[in-house]
């Protein structure tokens, strides 16, 4: 397998080709970059080469390491293995960005420059970084920059150090932290590349064989450098690593070890010698890649969302891509549905049964798209080919010839099963329906089906052009080519899917009402509710469950609590719980929608803080409990009803209850889901937990028999669900 090819020109350029076979997108190996260090020796060893110029085959430069790689580095050497790979990385960077130099004179080396005709992420950008000159094509498309942070880690070759001294902290501070992207133009505005050029590898080529010596000498090199914006122990610096101590501390609530970490490494590192300071930098990326956080952050955001887009849980079954989508309801969800599919070159039907609600559901695409032409994001052209998509209708005759059917009507079982038969009478035979119910059991629903077998659950997320995950929901009768069917539209529109089966709330829902419902039940309880919120956030929930209540709206919350009590009757648990919310709802504080709720907003919605009326209804008590003890009942509400939903075959595969959690509902990203924070705890310490939360607060916390067992036996969920599936 060869990654990197050279073709030496008699002009004395050498052109380093990267290009991974059967790859869309390069990645870097260590195959590959032992194949390069090769090449750079061959050329800097070869007195016919003048300069270098490293550029890619493909229409982006690389889309960054292999994380499978990582991953293996450091199950295979440990702490010492993941250390050692990546210096040696460092040694490879280091010796481009010599180029052959003698490091006293500085004389001698070979000037080597990077061509990027597209994207550039990651060890993607840090090795164009330890070239001597940078240049990108004018490419709209291609995205620049360094989002190691947002899978738990930070850029560990050698992309930290090199940034931080090129822009300074301060000016570094929005890539590194944040994993900020930028188009070509953007990146050089920003000073983290040199040119854009219409045809780079002729630019650079050109600026190889003409660069001076003193060309090469990177700032750093150089004596008497001194970092764009000062040091730590300079006045300015020092302000600036306060700021963004504190301001990284604000954001990630301490809980992400990547962010602190490469803090740490830029801190450490601007204080000492570059050689010494890329030694820093591989020490703090070890120890962060040595963290369950970054591990189980990979393995979910990365490895297993991915496996999940690709189909990981298709059923065998032929090609089932929508061409044609009839969208049955035109409100919010529907609106937002025929907008994502005719984002994807989906012909759209948009029924609803007014013709004014039909235009305003596709209204809500002509908003969308405007915003994103005022933002630069879009065009005219794509505007009226996305709206060109889409017809809006009263008119169930339109439906003819859709394949799928995705049903976004009122939330009622008689109204469904009217638009079910009336579309089923006119779409082809073979064509799949969806519902997008989020309470109704699609089993029900499918009653009202000629064809159960052809009908599915579609679960989106509002707001749907936002969210990332897609619930798909087998009913009892569906069968395979639904399956296959929902999974391949998903795919088409771009976001991630779960496949569960068919219970009440399905998975996501099931597990976000406890979470909402213990931090209602400790305002009830005389809890105060800042603690019950900052207990959240500490955790790494992005909201805590009294804002977002109000996010979802108080009425919505009184709705599914009284269906919930109509369903379970004597076994319903939540008295207390209702009692909170249907007093703020008699009260009119409906949350944001309503600009009231567990919050004070101001007129503009403007969030101002909890609301003081409900300290006087809900006085909060002399004693309260301790941090960890809100901590736990706030998590465990949702942690164990995922294992229950897997215990009870709800949930297939625990990839899906990680992967769906952190982009359903935003559960604490830095564990990498729920199964992978109880495998952080061990099931022998997670059922010591939920045993004292019994005990303390009643059965809604009782140790699920599976958690129970594991335990016993010293398993985790990945030990013992994770390797069969990957298997399989
Ligand atoms: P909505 O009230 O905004 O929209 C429903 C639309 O259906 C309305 O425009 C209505 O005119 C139309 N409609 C009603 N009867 C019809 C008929 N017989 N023929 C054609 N159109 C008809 O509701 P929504 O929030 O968009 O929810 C729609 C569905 O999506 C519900 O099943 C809901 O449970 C589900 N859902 C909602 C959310 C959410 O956050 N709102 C999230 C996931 C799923």
């Amino acid at each position: 397998m060869t990654d990197f090819t050279m073709e030496k020109g008699a002009d004395g350029a050498a052109i380093i080709t990267w290009d991974v076979p059967n790859k869309s997108m390069n990645v870097l190996s260590l195959d590959g970059a032992a194949e390069l260090n090769r090449l750079i020796d061959e050329a800097l060893a070869d007195e016919a080469v003048k300069g270098i110029v490293i550029t890619s085959g493909k229409k982006d430069f690389a889309g960054g390491m292999d994380l499978n790689v990582i991953a293996g580095m450091k199950n295979n050497g440990g702490a010492q293995g993941v250390f050692d790979g990546v210096m040696t990385l460092h040694h490879l960077l280091r010796k481009i960005e010599r180029a052959g130099m003698d490091p006293k004179t500085l004389k001698g080396g070979k000037p080597i420059a990077a061509a990027l005709p597209g994207t550039a992420l990651g060890i993607g950008l840090e090795l164009p970084l330890s070239t001597h000159r940078i240049f990108a094509a004018d490419n709209l498309k291609a995205k620049i920059g360094l989002p190691e942070i947002m899978v738990g880690i930070f850029p560990g070759a050698g992309g930290t150090t090199r940034l931080t001294r090129k822009l300074g902290a301060m000016m570094a501070a929005p890539f590194l932290l944040e994993g900020k992207l930028s188009d070509p133009k953007k990146a050089k505005a920003a000073g983290i590349i040199d040119e854009v050029a219409e045809d780079p590898v002729a630019a650079a080529r050109d600026w190889v064989l003409n660069a001076k010596e003193a060309d090469l000498v990177k700032p750093w090199d150089q004596k008497g450098y001194k970092m764009p914006g000062g040091e730590p122990f300079h006045p300015a610096g020092f302000m600036t690593f306060v700021g963004a101590s504190a301001m990284v501390h604000g954001k990630t609530m301490g809980v992400y070890p990547a962010a602190k970490a490469l803090l740490s490494a830029v801190y450490e590192g601007a204080m000492v010698p570059f050689d010494q300071a890329l030694k820093i930098e591989a020490r703090w990326f070890t120890n962060v890649l040595m963290n369950p956080s970054s591990g189980a952050m990979i393995r979910s955001l990365f490895i297993n969302k991915e496996a999940l887009e690709k189909g990981a849980n298709r059923p065998d079954a032929p090609d089932q891509t929508v061409k044609k989508v009839g969208v049955l309801g035109a409100g919010m969800m529907g609106a937002g549905i025929a907008y994502v599919s005719a984002m994807a070159g989906i012909e759209v039907v948009l029924i609803d049964a007014k013709q004014e609600a039909a235009d305003k559901g596709k209204s809500y695409s002509t908003a969308l798209l405007d915003k994103a032409i005022s933002r630069k994001k879009s065009t005219e052209e794509k505007k009226a080919e996305v709206l060109g998509l889409i017809t809006a209708t009263t008119d169930y005759a339109a439906l003819s010839g859709c394949d799928l059917i995705v049903e976004a009507v009122f939330e009622d079982t008689g109204v469904k099963a009217e638009v079910t038969k009336k579309a089923e009478a006119v779409i082809p035979a073979d064509a799949i329906f969806a519902t997008n119910t989020s309470t109704l059991p699609i089993s029900e629903l499918a009653k009202a089906s000629a064809r159960p077998e052809q009908f599915i659950g579609i679960h989106f997320f509002s707001p749907v052009d936002k969210m990332l995950l897609v619930e798909i929901i087998k009913g009892a009768k569906t069968g395979p080519v639904a399956v296959a069917k929902a999974l391949d539209f998903v795919r088409q529109i771009r976001k991630t899917p779960i496949v569960v089966n068919d219970a009440r709330f399905f998975y996501a829902n099931r597990c976000i009402i406890p979470y909402i419902n213990e931090g209602v039940r400790m305002v009830a309880e005389g809890v105060n509710p800042v603690l019950i919120e900052n207990a959240a956030k500490l955790m790494g929930m992005p909201l805590g469950p009294l804002q977002l209540v109000d996010e979802t709206s108080i009425d919505l919350g009184v709705k599914i609590a009284k269906a919930t009590r109509a369903a379970m009757g004597d076994a319903y648990p939540d008295s207390a719980v209702d009692e909170v919310l249907f007093w703020l709802a008699d009260e009119g504080r409906l949350g944001r929608k309503s600009n009231s709720g567990f919050y004070a907003y101001d007129d503009a919605g403007k969030r101002l803080g909890l609301w003081e009326g409900l300290e006087a209804k809900y006085p909060i008590a002399d004693e309260q409990p301790d941090l960890t003890e809100v901590q736990h009942r706030l998590m465990f509400a949702q942690t164990l009803e995922a294992v229950r939903a897997l215990e009870e075959g709800v949930l297939e595969d625990i990839r899906e209850g990680d992967v769906g959690a952190i982009l359903g509902w935003g559960f604490a990203p830095w564990s990498g889901g729920p199964f992978s924070w109880l495998d952080m705890l061990g099931a022998g310490r997670a059922a010591e937990i939920s045993d004292g939360l019994t005990e303390r607060h009643g059965a809604r916390f009782e140790t699920p028999k599976l958690l129970r067992e594991m335990a016993q036996k010293g398993e985790s969920f990945y030990g013992r669900f994770g390797q069969q599936k990957q298997a399989a």
